[in-house]
């Protein structure tokens, strides 16, 4: 592209009438700008402002939040998904505590150097916060810059990653970067969105090469689909006097951290469950002997590749001691509101605390 100058005024410009009002555009601070970029990795702007204020106003700073526990700090970002980024949070604050006195890096490998920050996210936290030219690449700026490329190419493989982070770098002004970044952002998610781009009102239209060949439609390359694989699994909550069975997931499962009922994956169609296969189940992996109850619930949920019938069922501990080996604990209805949850999960509790009220 050519005459930068022009298009970053019309860019600018544009920005400067058009940007949505976001909590994390309001400041240069680099721990909400941080925190508000993770949570916008895999999710949207409308699903991340609630869980924005409400962490900021639990965790107001990075101290508050190295201080923090992590049952807490996953509670605050249950329904967010992708656990793994709260558990970065927390030890990238501590780093961010013990090895910077407090302060956030400003240095783009520096900040790399912290748990869960990867070249985007440092760019961000550079720009946004320091005013430093640091390019960013992330989903809706990749589009953008694909279509203003005209780049047909595969844009995630490494010659697609190079030629978009030149771009993204050689883009940048010396003076003003952040904002020019967040224009750029700002354009890819809501003019230049996946499917018919609004080019009518774009204001870099003249610079765009997808724009004057009629690729936009193509541009970028898709990314194969994904081939999702159902399953049916089943969750038992088990009762002990008012009290229901929760397992913390250990560290190799999915929900790694989270609270949960027991679960397991069954086999067969999602119609029929065989409850001596269960309670066989359930005492091999609890040491528990139990009589089921009754299913109150079948969830619809998808999980990386799969699509998962989640049969909900109550049962009745009769016998047994808990194996060790498993974080467990006895929790009433009431209490579940304490303990981070799979978004299946609160579910699952909610219609049990409904019942028990
Ligand atoms: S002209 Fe269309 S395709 Fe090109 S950058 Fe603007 S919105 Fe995207």
């Amino acid at each position: 592209m050519k005459n930068f100058p022009t298009f970053h005024r019309k860019l600018l410009a544009w920005y400067a009438d058009s940007a949505r009002d976001l909590p994390w555009r309001r400041t240069h601070d680099p721990y909400r700008i941080w925190i508000s970029e993770i949570m916008l990795q895999q999710t949207t702007v409308v699903a991340v402002i609630p869980y924005f204020e409400r962490f900021l106003a639990r965790f107001p700073s990075v101290d508050a939040l190295a201080a923090a526990d992590e049952t807490n700090v996953l509670r605050l970002w249950e329904g967010l998904g992708y656990y793994s980024r709260a558990k970065n949070l927390l030890r990238a604050a501590k780093a961010v505590v013990e090895k910077h006195h407090g302060q956030f890096p400003s240095d783009i490998e520096v900040l790399q150097t912290l748990p869960g920050i990867g070249r985007y996210t440092a760019g961000a936290i550079a720009s946004f916060a320091f005013d430093i030219p640091a390019p960013i690449v992330e989903a809706n700026t990749l589009r953008l810059y694909c279509r203003l490329l005209g780049y047909q190419s595969d844009p995630r493989s490494s010659v697609g990653q190079k030629v978009l982070w030149t771009f993204a770098e050689a883009v940048l002004p010396k003076t003003g970067p952040g904002r020019l970044n967040q224009a750029l952002m700002e354009l890819g998610a809501t003019v230049c969105i996946p499917k018919e781009p609004r080019c009518g009102i774009c204001p870099v239209s003249a610079h765009c090469h997808a724009f004057r060949d009629g690729t936009q439609s193509v541009v970028p390359q898709q990314k194969s689909k994904k081939v999702m694989t159902a399953i049916t699994e089943v969750s038992i909550a088990i009762r002990r006097g008012p009290k229901y069975l929760l397992r913390r997931c250990p560290l190799n499962e999915r929900w790694a951290g989270l609270w949960d009922f027991l679960r397991f994956e069954i086999a067969g169609d999602s119609k029929s469950v065989d409850t001596a296969h269960l309670t066989d189940t359930v005492r091999e992996r609890t040491g528990l002997i139990i009589e089921c109850g009754s299913q109150i619930a079948e969830l619809k949920h998808a999980v990386t590749r799969y699509r998962i019938t989640l049969k909900c069922i109550t049962a009745i501990r009769q016998d047994g001691r808990l194996k060790s080996g498993n974080d467990w604990k006895w929790v009433k209805p009431a209490d579940f509101q304490k303990y981070p949850l799979s978004v299946t999960g609160r579910r699952f509790a909610e219609l049990l605390q409904r019942d028990s009220m």
